[in-house]
Order: C-alpha cells, then structure tokens, then sequence
C-alpha cells in the first residue's frame, strides 16, 4: 500500500470510529508520525492533504522541515517524543504541540522559554497510566498535583493530557483513566492511540491520535 492510500485508510477508518463513538469527526486530529522518513516519503502524504505531522526527535525534525515547510503552507508539528530540558529552547521555536511534558524541571524551562519567546506551544502532559518504571510520564495519582504546580507555579496553560499504554496490555483501561485525569482537571484535550488502537482511543475521547506505521509503513531503525 503507498503512503497516499495508507493516509486514505486511516482516515476512513477514523471517521468510522467517530460514527461509532457519535463523535463530530472534526474533534479529532490525526499527527501523522513521520519519525525516521525522509521527505521523499513525507511529500506524498502532504500531497494527500495532511497538515499535521509527528516528529519524536527535535534535531530530527529541525532538520528535515523547514524547506518542506517553505514549500508547503500550513504545516503543524508535533513533537510527540520525549525532550530534554536544554533542546526547550529550540522545541518551544519549532513545534505548534508538544506532547511529552512529564517533570518539573521540564515545566520549568518550558515556562522560561515560551515567555522568553512569546510563543505558546500547545502543552501537554504525558500520564504514564502503566506506572512502568522504564517509561516516561508523571504517575496517575500524581498527576493532579503536577498539573496544579504548572499552573500555579510556572504559570503555564496546559491543554491536556498524553498517554502510551503499555504495549502488553489492552489500551482501553489505559485511555479511560488519562481521559477521567483530564476531566476532573478541566483539560479538553487527549492524545492517545497509536497505529494498533486509535479508533479505541477515538471511543474514549481522543482529541489527537498519533499514527506513523499505518501511514509511512514500517520503521528502518527504532524510533
Ligand atoms: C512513534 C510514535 C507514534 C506512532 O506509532 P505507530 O505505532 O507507528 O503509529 C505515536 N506516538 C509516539 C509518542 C511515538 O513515539
């Protein structure tokens, strides 16, 4: 399948998901995950009329993009993968959204950096629902406090919430409980679901699903 059908698939299949769901199609925003292509593989993707891509690696994406933004107007990245406090500077400069915000001292450089550069990156908060100790994010039950202390003490606007279940487990249990942590902290936003289970993420309310294999095709290298 070349990369403009798998494009075409995923959103058919998105919209039968929110058929499913009686969800407005509208409230859910498919990232295409582009990590590790090269923009002979992004092109036709962007030819396909997708606007929103996934980047996991900032160097990465600093530099693939911005002559296949020069060239195409109205692109939106992503930056789904974890960051570094010292690339803050240049992910709250290149990305519209950034996804794995998950300690302090990162609430920290983020809140230093978006004042610094009168830029507001939509912000949101990595939940590790599995509490699996290799894996980033902040624990469920600490997610409340965490949230509190980046409003209130780094004065930043956080739009929602962001989870990976583990890859063992069924997804559903794991998109209920980040979709009930943002509910009961007012955030409007969720990105959850993957290539294996976006339209189950779509069923619990997710606002942003991030799909790169069942668009690009496999990975060459881990990504
Ligand atoms: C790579 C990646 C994705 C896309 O995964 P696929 O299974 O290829 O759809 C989504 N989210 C994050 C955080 C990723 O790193």
């Amino acid at each position: 399948m070349n990369r403009a059908d798998g494009l075409a698939a995923v959103r058919e299949e998105i919209m039968r998901a929110c058929r499913d769901a009686g969800r407005d199609p509208a409230g859910v925003t498919l990232i295409a995950v582009s990590k590790t292509f090269d923009a002979e593989a992004i092109v036709p993707v962007i030819a396909g009329g997708q606007r929103v891509f996934g980047e996991n690696r900032v160097q990465e994406a600093k530099a693939k993009w911005p002559p296949l933004i020069a060239r195409h107007p109205g692109i939106e990245l992503h930056l789904v993968g974890s960051l570094q406090s010292n690339k803050a500077r240049d992910a709250v400069a290149f990305f519209d959204a950034i996804h794995s915000l998950d300690r302090e001292s990162l609430a920290e450089a983020l809140a230093k950096e978006t004042a610094l550069q009168a830029r507001k990156p939509l912000l949101f908060v990595e939940i590790n629902t599995g509490a699996e100790p290799q894996k980033a994010g902040i624990r469920p039950q600490e997610a409340d406090a965490f949230l509190a202390a980046c409003r209130d003490s780094h004065g930043l606007t956080i739009s929602g919430l962001m989870c990976i279940p583990p890859v063992e487990d069924a997804p559903a249990p794991h998109f209920a409980l980040t979709a009930k942590i943002a509910r009961r902290n007012g955030l409007a936003l969720l990105s959850m679901g993957m290539s294996a289970d976006f339209p189950v993420a779509i069923a619990f309310g997710a606002t942003h699903v991030r799909v790169g294999t069942a668009i690009f095709g496999a990975r060459q290298a881990a990504g």
